[in-house]
């Protein structure tokens, strides 16, 4: 069965009312978690990389990790720039192979973050009419926080009045020529020590029928279940989990370290890490396809 693109995944999962999971890695060993966890439930996944985390990982290389496992399995399995902050971090992404890219100019002032969006879509339409490819580029509107870790409460500067509103989104979509937006509609990033926001789903709804493109929730960890089926339905199509995995991959590490002190072997030692980002992961997409 030859592959779909990953555009045509995610218009599939919108028609059938399930979401696509994008799960971050920072090593091979979350590589391997996540890939396992798909490859179970025969799902589309995909692997995303913050600056950071890409950074840690070598751009070229993951990107043929992830290139590799896709043509060697016939899998579906594709690899998002995610949040990147620069034209030309998006462009090197673009050009080192990556399906889609995150241009997270949300910090600018909207003139500006529209000029850059559009830059980056410019440059990725242009790179697909040359290369035979679909590269996605993808934007944020309104405020969601900014880091994958575990917080006390939730963060400064998220409020109701820098959720999305859907009429900017409209605007934003239309101006910048995005194809995939991703909206704030009470989620952020990070988990919540007592519990994260409830998503305001009729918002999600409004936005997904102004803007008429594909929505992506970003921040889904620590988001309870009810909420993901509700968002879905309304119309979210693909959902970020990264502070899920880094937690369940640093308490098995940390179990196996003190159960095994005497243990060296990387491989030994990084196993349950495997396995327990693969039950995350599992667990999510089951969840995101019900
Ligand atoms: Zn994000």
């Amino acid at each position: 069965m030859e592959l779909k693109t990953l555009r045509e995944y995610i218009k599939e999962a919108s028609e059938k009312g399930v979401a696509i999971g994008h799960f971050n890695i920072s090593n091979i060993e979350a590589l391997h978690g996540i890939y396992n966890a798909a490859k179970k439930l025969n799902l589309p996944v995909i692997i995303g990389v913050s600056e950071g985390e890409e950074e840690f990982i070598g751009k070229n290389e993951v990107a043929t990790l992830v290139k590799e496992i896709r043509e060697k399995d016939n899998y579906p399995i594709f690899l998002n720039a995610d949040h990147h902050y620069s034209f030309e971090s998006v462009k090197s992404a673009i050009d080192a192979g990556y399906d889609a890219a995150i241009i997270d100019a949300v910090k600018l002032p909207l003139e500006e973050n529209i000029l850059l969006t559009k830059k980056c879509v410019d440059y990725a339409k242009e790179f697909n009419k040359k290369n035979g490819r679909d590269i996605l580029i993808e934007a944020e509107n309104g405020f969601i926080g900014q880091s994958s870790k575990l917080l006390d409460k939730i963060p400064e500067g998220i409020s109701e009045a820098t959720m999305t509103k859907p009429e900017d989104a409209k605007t934003f979509v239309d101006q910048t020529g995005i194809d995939l937006l991703a909206p704030s509609v009470g989620n952020i990033h990070g988990m919540v020590k007592g519990g994260n926001p409830k998503l305001d789903i009729e918002r999600i709804k409004e936005i997904r029928q102004a803007c008429g493109v594909p929505l992506v929730l970003h921040g889904g960890s620590g988001i309870s279940d009810e909420d993901f089926k509700k968002a879905i339905k309304a119309g979210i199509s693909v959902i970020h989990i990264n502070t899920e995995i880094r937690v369940a991959y640093k308490e098995a590490l940390e179990k196996y370290l003190k159960e095994n002190p005497n243990e060296v072997a990387p491989y030994k030692i990084l196993a349950p890490a495997v396995e327990a980002i693969e039950q995350v992961v599992y667990n999510r997409l089951k969840l995101f396809n019900e």
